[in-house]
């Protein structure tokens, strides 16, 4: 069954079109399942309506025509109830309905399963039988895996669907809608730029080109490249291969040869397809035939072919990654946006960013949070390879994304890209005045850097310090680790920057979803396993030469302070306070003149809240990775989409946590920060500062709202509202109160201006 089911659903994701894939499923269904009849019905959310699509066995003419009411029929009714139905006598149920043009009168029992993408019911797979009998449970087993299975695919052919063939590419302008997962505020109006990631066929795009010839010869110069390092490859291993091992290099050499994939990509260019998109396009066939194979050795040959397939591509993709142009208003899309792909984007045409995975709280959101570009993450469900060069707009507020919006909407979001664009202006009248409650409460607010362009911003905004330092960018960004002079050098930069506010540098914090491609963490759960302090401990030879890059780097400033992330108890800070003890005595013995500076833990781990006094009383300052401790407290992986909307910072549980690392952290006498995305929310931050932290870090972009914010209540206010919060257990209900209380109090205005669209 499992092998079945696999081929039919590769077979249908393959299909080029929703209608092809329907045919597919419903051929491929009925022969599997030895029914007489299948059929799917899709829901056509405009009319609300379950629209027979496809069906063999039913008369075919029926298709497009016969359509039920959810309050209607068999189909109807296992829409309805999302779940499968399993009728002897299909007739003799009341909620029976006969379609005469379908010819179905004759089929006796009945079978349908419901199709259900992300909660919502999509369609209805049916298979029905003359005979009367009851189908067995292994029968609908079968039937309600591969409507499973086939949910995705559909919902991802009927997305294609509506955006096929429009904009650069063709006409009928039709509006969509993606949902996605908020990333950062705001919204854009904009072009689409797909970046692929290096080398990857799968996700290639279909793009029509006009310069056919120019598209051949891009071709020919790939395949020629790729033959000659092929040959070099065959020569390089002579000693080391056995001839017949070595054959497999003429097969390569065969395969790429005109009369075979060489002649196949080239014919498919001359249709006006450009040549990464006819390559894709050939070799996605070749791997599907070979993978149907039922002979192991010859399903084997998917990967050489695969293989060589990549190698093109990656020739093809640098020829084009030399010419790729940004157009004004650029947004960014990719199946997984990389903090690298967006310095690659000219100042000033990036407006704002699609990535298919990822969440709100992934690395590359916070960046773009940094950067003020409005983002949507985890658009599972965009087919984001087919809308290079269309129109989009980017809701970052609701974490939306339009394809082909028609005019009136494009309107709506210019109003609010404007009105954001006033309201920004406005706050930065703010930057010269105290974080200062109405009743005399002065709450100080720090950034959080890691680009270059930070520095900047958070000076323009007026920030009193630097409360996360995210070390790992200039790791980051680089093909090796930096030395400790090159550290030095970053660091000074920063520390001088801000002198003589304080900088609060992170050791690396590498792991989870940040990696450094020159050494590569491959772990089933990466944010379980090897992360942040676990790294550094694990190799003290990083740890002791980032430390010393610091101290050295802070030599005559002294405005440098020293934080630990994802220190999950007292002897990790021991050896952390070891090491850093150790680098100290080290620069001081080479005759730098430098303070030993305050060292901090960050609370980021459950094991750490429960500990927090005694952390405390081992260090100066803690300061809270809320990011990380809501992901652990509440076991929703930060970066993952499906589970985005359970990842709740507001969730009761988090704020409980809060409280009890301010109150452990003022027991011991050492003053508490919070540097995760909640302290730039700016009704969140109300909170924070009714808890008691002593200082706020957040991204640039944020500082002046959560500035306004907090300036135009009293802490005895916020005091109020959050006792009213705590005594709240369902996070709902917590976030409405305190939408409902900040909007009573006239304090909303800040919070998202594209509200009304939505509304
Ligand atoms: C956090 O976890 O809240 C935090 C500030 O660190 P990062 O987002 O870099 O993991
Ligand atoms: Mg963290």
């Amino acid at each position: 069954m499992l092998n079945t089911l696999r081929k039919i659903v590769q077979e249908v994701n393959s299909a080029k079109d929703l209608k092809a894939a329907l045919t597919i499923i419903v051929q491929r269904v009925k022969e599997a399942m030895g029914s007489q009849v299948c059929s799917v019905y899709l829901l056509d959310t405009e009319t609300n309506r379950f629209v027979l699509m496809a069906t063999e066995g039913l008369n075919k003419r029926s298709i497009g025509k016969v359509s039920m009411a959810p309050s209607e029929g068999l189909v109807g009714l296992v829409g309805t109830r999302e779940e499968p139905l399993n009728l002897e006598d299909a007739a003799s149920h009341p909620r029976f309905r006969y379609f005469a043009e379908t010819g179905e009168e004759r089929y006796a029992s009945f079978l349908g399963a419901p199709i259900i993408h992300h909660r919502r019911v999509v369609g209805v797979l049916v298979i029905q039988q003359k005979e009367r009998r009851q189908f067995d449970e292994g029968e609908e087993a079968f039937l309600v895996t591969m409507s499973a299975q086939l949910a995705g695919v559909i919902a991802h052919a009927e997305a294609t669907g509506s955006i096929r063939g429009l904009g650069k590419q063709g006409k009928g302008i039709q509006e969509a809608k993606f949902i996605g997962v908020a990333g950062s505020p705001g919204a854009a109006v904009g072009t689409a730029v797909v970046v692929l990631p290096p080398a990857d066929l799968e996700v290639v795009p279909d793009k029509a080109v006009d310069d056919i010839a120019a598209e051949l010869q891009l071709f020919n110069q790939a395949l020629e490249r790729v033959r000659e390092d092929m040959r070099a490859l065959s020569a390089k291993l002579a000693t080391q291969l056995r001839p017949e091992e070595r054959a497999l290099f003429d097969v390569y050499l065969m395969m790429l040869d005109d009369a075979a994939l060489g002649s196949e990509v080239t014919t498919v260019i001359k249709t006006g397809q450009w040549a990464q998109g006819a390559l894709r396009q050939v070799v996605g066939e070749h791997v599907n035939r070979f993978e149907l194979m039922d002979d192991a050795y010859l399903r084997e040959r998917a990967s050489d072919v695969k293989d060589l397939g990549r190698r093109l591509l990656a020739y093809l993709q640098q020829e084009r990654q030399q010419s790729l142009v940004y157009p004004d208003n650029t947004i960014l899309v990719s199946e997984e946006l990389s903090p690298a792909m967006l310095g690659e984007v000219p100042a000033g045409k990036l407006v704002g960013l699609v990535s298919v995975l990822g969440s709100g709280n992934s690395h590359v959101a916070i960046f773009a949070r940094a950067m003020g570009i409005p983002t949507v993450m985890g658009a599972v469900d965009l087919p984001y390879s087919k809308i290079d060069g269309i129109q989009l707009i980017v809701d970052g507020y609701h974490g939306e994304v339009f394809t082909n919006p028609s005019e009136v909407l494009r309107k709506q979001y210019a109003e609010v890209v404007e009105e954001e664009r006033q309201l920004t202006q406005g706050l930065s009248a703010l930057r010269a005045l105290p974080c200062e409650t109405l009743d005399g409460h002065r709450m100080p607010l720090w950034v959080n850097t890691g680009l270059l362009a930070d520095v900047v911003r958070a000076q323009e905004r007026g920030a009193e310090g630097v409360g996360l330092y995210r070390t790992e960018v200039p790791f980051m960004i680089k093909d090796r680790f930096p030395s400790e002079k090159e550290q030095l050098a970053i660091y000074r930069e920063q520390l001088a920057a801000f002198h003589p506010l304080p900088v609060t540098m992170r050791s690396l914090d590498i792991g989870g979803d940040k990696a450094l491609s020159y050494f590569p963490i491959k772990e089933d759960n990466p944010f379980l396993g090897w992360r942040g302090i676990r790294v550094t401990l694990d190799h003290p030879e990083i740890f002791l030469v980032q430390t010393r890059a610091m101290l050295k780097a802070s030599e005559g400033l002294d405005n440098l302070r020293i934080l630990l992330p994802m220190i999950s108890g007292t002897r990790e800070l021991e050896e952390a306070l070891h090491l850093i003890h150790r680098a100290w005595g080290e620069v001081r013995d080479e005759g730098a003149d430098v303070l030993l500076p305050p060292v901090g833990v960050m609370i980021e781990i459950p094991a750490a809240v429960y500990q927090v006094r005694e952390l405390a009383r081992q260090v100066d300052f803690l300061s809270v990775g809320s990011n990380d401790l809501t992901q652990y407290l509440l076991a929703v992986d930060r970066n993952n989409p499906r589970v985005a909307d359970l990842y709740d910072f507001l969730h009761p549980a988090v704020l409980q946590a809060l409280r009890m690392v301010v109150d452990g952290a003022h027991a011991e006498g050492k003053p508490v920060s919070i540097c995760g995305e909640m302290a730039g929310d700016p009704s969140a931050a109300v909170l924070l500062m009714a808890m008691g932290f002593d200082s706020l870090s957040m991204n640039a972009t944020n500082l002046p709202k959560v500035k306004w914010l907090l300036r135009q209540i009293s802490l005895s206010k916020a005091k109020e509202l959050l006792a009213q919060l705590m005594a709240i257990d369902n996070p709902q209900v917590t976030h409405s109160t305190l939408h409902l209380a900040l909007r009573n109090l006239g304090l909303s205005r800040v919070l998202n201006p594209a509200s009304a669209i939505q509304a």
